[in-house]
């Protein structure tokens, strides 16, 4: 039987394919391969198309969450509100910088921050929150500003599975102090390797975070240091792909949008819970994520017939081994842990044919009969 994969890439590629050669060969041709004019050109276009003042091109997605958050400050002895339900580089940035991420419950419907329990879990050494637009859903941005606000917090948007989706009628990424993105090639925007960029409207901002990723150099010169930083950069190979496939990235959201209506109507019928919308956003899908009382039963009955699944995420960040000392215990955290056990993602992707999802809601469906 045919396998029904999660993501297609290799038939992404096919589409573009003579765009990206095109751009590719040029930057093999041209001597720069670092932090070129092909970045400077991906940082503008990215920003604006954000809209975010500024764009620095960092070399992956948890470097641009780990520069964010040390340029602006955070360091050992602070803490970071954020969500337990993303993938472990949102917490691993907080921890790699000294700080401690303090994970707060989620959302049962949206799956992102609930707003209503960070006030519980501020402290003194509170400096920053970061909200994660998970599965590409915008999270609640005006309650978590105006909080982040009364308490002279910063905010950091991981928009790493967000980029292009709205709230409120703005794109993420100019809702916080700033915003980070991850090429990583199974993003909605991906690149053919690793990267990532930071966005924001803070000039003073942006120059600390364009200083460290070149080991904190001065801007004036290569071998004048004023910070300790990292070697971090975007590689001209990927901001020249990357530059194609942005011209096609507003496509590719509304495919998976339709994609997305589509499972939502074949799967009106049976117990599981397909992805919140409301009016205030309109979220952009990198993940189809339902969530079923029977989900390890109906993940298996869909494998066997050759549809790829998997569960995002199998285990909260609080309960991780590696968080033990923070001493969360099972319960503590119910939304996050019942979502958890119960939410797996469905094969979505812009090239997807609709019989595909026709056969594959069928199959949920002929599940619960
Ligand atoms: C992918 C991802 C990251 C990390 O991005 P990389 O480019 O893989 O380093 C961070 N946060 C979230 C929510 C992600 O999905």
């Amino acid at each position: 039987m045919n396998k029904t994969p999660l993501l297609d890439l290799k038939a992404q590629y096919k589409g573009i394919q003579e765009e990206v050669k095109e751009a590719v060969l040029g930057v093999l041709e041209s001597g720069r391969y670092i932090l070129g004019p092909q970045v400077q050109a991906l940082e503008e276009e990215v920003a604006a198309f954000s809209g975010a003042r500024f764009g620095i091109g960092v070399a992956n997605g948890t470097d641009a969450l780990v520069l964010a958050l040390d340029a602006a400050g955070v360091g050992p002895g602070d803490e970071v509100l954020t969500t337990p339900f993303t993938f472990f580089a949102t917490a691993e940035s907080i921890s790699r910088l000294g700080a401690v991420p303090v994970f707060v419950d989620i959302d049962p419907k949206t799956y992102n921050l609930d707003t209503y329990q960070l006030e519980k879990k501020r402290t003194e050494k509170t400096k920053a929150i970061i909200p994660v637009h998970i599965f590409g859903q915008p999270a609640n941005m005006d309650e978590i500003t105006a909080f982040a606000k009364t308490h002279g917090l910063f905010v950091l948007e991981d928009a790493a599975q967000a980029i292009g989706a709205e709230y409120k009628g703005r794109r993420v990424g100019s809702l916080g102090d700033a915003a980070t993105f991850s090429f990583f090639p199974t993003k909605n925007l991906g690149g053919y390797g690793d990267g990532g960029m930071v966005v924001t409207d803070d000039e003073e901002l942006a120059a600390r975070i364009r200083s460290l990723r070149v080991h904190g150099s001065d801007p004036k010169s290569k071998y004048l240091n004023r910070l300790i930083g990292y070697n971090s950069r975007l590689d001209e190979l990927q901001a020249a792909a990357l530059r194609v496939k942005l011209q096609y990235l507003e496509e590719w959201n509304e495919a998976r949008r339709n994609h997305a209506r589509l499972y939502d109507r074949l799967l009106a019928e049976v117990p599981v819970v397909t992805p919140f919308s409301s009016e205030d956003v309109n979220p952009i899908y990198h993940l189809y994520i339902i969530q079923a009382e029977e989900k390890e039963g109906l993940m298996t009955y869909l494998r066997e017939r050759g549809i790829a699944v998997n569960a995002y995420y199998p285990v909260p960040l609080h309960l991780q081994e590696v968080y033990r000392e923070l001493g969360f215990r099972e319960g503590d955290l119910p939304v996050a842990e019942a979502v958890s056990k119960r939410s797996f993602a469905l094969p979505l992707y812009p090239e997807m044919k609709e019989e595909t999802i026709h056969f594959i809601a069928d199959t949920v469906n002929t599940f619960y009969q």
